[in-house]
């Protein structure tokens, strides 16, 4: 099959939480099973150039149609780990993809239609028919829109469009300037609830709900929250478009990259090891301490690597850094926020704890070093209030690091309670609790922290089990290459 990724972003190039992830492992695991895989992605100032492989100038001129004339647009080429990716920029004076960041911009929305707009005109120019077009959140939510109301009368009528949904807080609202700049134009057409008006927002357009309403298969990132998403609030606001699609919904639990993921090879951590070299493990705890200036003595490290947004339970995060160190363990944190009130509480959560042996607050992305992080620590929170998949839990498990995490959404696929779960003893990997509240978390941390004090030989079972699942994306692979098989022959 060929099969053309469209996403904001893809690891480790440009990468801001978990799409990145995705989209760079399950094109290499696409293309391991034998089918063509391309990813276009936007030419961001802020990228990672280190990490792409000659990179080169492909297209010199692509002129995409945007309001009543053209942007003309630069395509570059590159390899990324072997993935083969190209990199839209556009040569105008908005400067969509040169500001030295990925979002946060006012104009996101125009910013990433008009990467939607330009992935379509490049297939279109360069004549490139793939058999499924694989789009990510709202970024590329008007893609398929474009695609079916535009695109398919110029030569693209037999591709089809697989939406895969990572988070559905993000929507990407606007108003009617957006179909005026694509071309979609017929506001009287586009302002309908059967198309893409915002369901809660009359004045509004809503490209998330565009890519649900126009795509041929909806996918979201785990089988909990393909559920929770039609079923609950999680869906936030767009229950009623899911259910009247739901002949096209589905989930798929997404896997990590044990090229990248895999202590036994990891570059980036001082000592390898796997379930039969685990004392290397306290060595990059050591490793860990040393370079937090934390105390060394017995305790556990408990962390957190991750964005810091209220969905991921920001007063938990912070109550479990007061808990850990006044319970006889230690707390690491690495996280970005680009909410400039929770960067503040950060801070002054930094500025409580900075003289305490036993925590560290590190603000800012660090790749490299979340690495560190995920080997030397003992265990991991999620305690998310909604978490459509979450990697970081697999992420630990693989580095023989115990989540704690709060039962929802793909936590609830990946993360088995020692104590309370039903599925089979050997099968437990880690600690869940349900209420978001501090009890709540602490229910789970007292028996983590108890069983590693008081049973470490049952600690230690527990992170090999965690260590022996396999989060690989070669289930996923599968289970993403079945439906596009499926809406290929539609
Ligand atoms: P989300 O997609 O909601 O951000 P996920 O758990 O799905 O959350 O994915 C987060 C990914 O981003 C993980 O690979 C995690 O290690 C990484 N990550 C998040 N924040 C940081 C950070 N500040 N530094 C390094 N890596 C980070």
């Amino acid at each position: 099959m060929y099969i053309i990724e469209v996403a904001s972003e893809c690891a480790p190039v440009s990468k801001v939480g978990g799409l990145a992830d995705v989209v760079g492992g399950l094109s290499a695991e696409l293309s391991l099973r034998g089918n063509a895989v391309e990813i276009i992605l936007p030419f961001y100032d802020c990228m990672r150039y280190d990490q792409i492989f000659n990179l080169t100038v492909s297209y010199n001129y692509l002129p995409v149609p945007w309001f009543d004339g053209a942007i003309p647009c630069v395509v570059w080429f590159g390899l990324v780990h072997g993935r083969r990716c190209f990199f839209i920029d556009p040569q105008s004076k908005d400067n969509f993809f040169r500001r030295n960041t990925f979002y946060g911009c006012d104009d996101d929305i125009m910013r990433f239609a008009f990467f939607s707009k330009a992935a379509l005109e490049f297939m279109l120019q360069t004549n490139r028919r793939p058999d499924v077009i694989h789009c990510h959140d709202w970024q590329t939510g008007l893609l398929p829109v474009l695609l079916f109301e535009i695109y398919k009368f110029h030569g693209m009528e037999n591709q089809r469009v697989c939406y895969t949904i990572h988070n559905f807080k993000h929507q990407g609202k606007c108003g009617n300037e957006i179909l005026a700049a694509t071309g979609l134009n017929r506001p009287e057409y586009y302002f309908d609830y059967q198309q893409l008006r915002d369901n809660h927002d009359p004045f509004a357009l809503n490209c998330l709900k565009g890519g649900i309403v126009y795509s041929n298969f909806v996918n979201t990132v785990s089988m909990h929250h393909a559920w929770e998403s039609r079923f609950t609030d999680y869906g936030f606001g767009l229950v009623h478009t899911l259910n009247m699609h739901q002949h096209k919904i589905g989930g798929i639990l997404n896997g990590i990259d044990y090229n990248t993921w895999n202590p036994e090879i990891d570059r980036f951590i001082p000592f390898q090891y796997t379930t039969a070299t685990l004392e290397n493990k306290y060595k990059n705890k050591e490793a860990l301490r040393k370079r937090f200036w934390l105390y060394h003595d017995a305790r556990p490290i408990i962390s957190y690597v991750g964005r810091l947004d209220n969905q991921k339970g920001i007063d938990l995060i912070c109550h479990t850094a007061h808990y850990a160190v006044n319970n006889g363990a230690q707390f690491v944190l690495l996280g970005t926020c680009s909410d400039h009130s929770i960067y503040e509480k950060f801070l002054s959560l930094k500025n409580q704890l900075n003289d305490n042996i036993h925590c560290h607050i590190e603000l800012g992305f660090d790749e490299d070093l979340s690495h560190l992080i995920y080997a030397g620590s003992d265990m991991v929170i999620v305690p998310s209030a909604f978490e459509p998949c979450g990697l970081s839990q697999m992420i630990a498990m693989k580095y023989g690091t115990i989540p704690v995490v709060r039962s929802t959404g793909g936590l609830v696929n990946s993360v088995f309670d020692r104590d309370y779960s039903d599925v089979p003893w050997y099968e437990r990997n880690g600690y869940t609790f349900t209420h978001m509240d501090n009890c709540g978390i602490e229910s789970a941390l007292k028996r983590a922290v108890g069983l590693y004090y008081d049973y470490p030989g049952h600690f230690r079972s527990l992170m090999e089990i965690a260590m022996s699942y396999d989060f690989s994306w070669n289930i996923p692979g599968k289970h993403y290459e079945n439906v596009f098989d499926f809406i290929k022959h539609k």
